[in-house]
């Protein structure tokens, strides 16, 4: 996550920039608003935290000039104490959120990341089969409540066969779509075989209902009903 911070003060440049770091951000510091806006308009962030008082041209024309570039990038402002006007003025120009100074880190922080959030929305892409919940935007796996752990390539097959539920998966499309293996080969029908037995483990051995079924001879499928 790359974010540029717009801020004419030396020490809360330093310690916004310090403190998002610390968090696993990658800051890019300026220090007036024509070095920002030059940042902003030619390279690409994710976030801007921008002060609205700076010197020269100041955080409001900064911030119009951006959205006249029809740049989307989501704005934080840091606006003065009592300046409710600067605030009004900040969101009329596509701000999409503001602090007031002093604020705390913490604070900032948990402004930048609600931010972040609004902007790359989770695909809500959530698998039911009987009591089982696959939630592929956070590649959790639920059942009746209780999380299983699995590998992500143990992931990647139940989404595969929860996408498919109800028909037969052979061998073939496994090692196409879930291994990436176009020509299926007597090896890799083990492979396939060890990871549907460790998944059966972990999916249905504590359950009474059983799920994942073998076809013999055909594959798999996963299905409330026993085939
Ligand atoms: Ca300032």
């Amino acid at each position: 996550m790359q974010i540029l911070v717009i801020e004419d003060e030396p020490k809360v440049g330093r310690a916004v920039q310090e403190g998002l770091r610390a968090e696993g951000y990658e800051v890019t510091l300026a220090s007036t608003g024509e070095e920002g806006f030059f940042l902003a308009s030619s390279r690409v962030f994710d976030l801007i935290v921008l002060d609205v008082m700076l010197p020269g041209r100041d955080g409001l024309e900064v911030l119009a000039a951006l959205r006249r570039q029809r740049k989307t990038t989501p704005v934080l402002l840091l606006t003065a104490r009592d300046a409710v006007e600067d605030r009004v003025a900040g969101l009329d120009a596509g701000a999409d959120d503001y602090l007031v100074k002093p604020f705390a880190f913490p604070e900032l922080s948990a402004r930048i990341r609600a931010l972040l959030r609004r902007g790359k929305p989770e695909p809500a892409t959530s698998l039911k089969i009987g009591g089982l919940e696959i939630d592929s935007g956070n590649r959790a796996v639920m059942r009746e409540g209780t999380r299983l752990e699995l590998t992500a390539r143990e992931f990647e097959l139940l989404e595969f066969l929860a996408r498919n539920q109800g028909r037969v998966v052979s061998r073939e499309m496994l090692a196409r779509e879930v291994w990436k293996e176009p020509g299926r080969a007597t090896p890799l029908d083990n492979v396939i075989d060890v990871h549907v037995a460790r998944l059966r483990k972990k999916l249905d051995d504590p359950f009474d209902a059983k799920l994942l079924h073998t076809v013999r001879g055909v594959g798999f499928i996963l299905s409330e009903e026993t085939p």
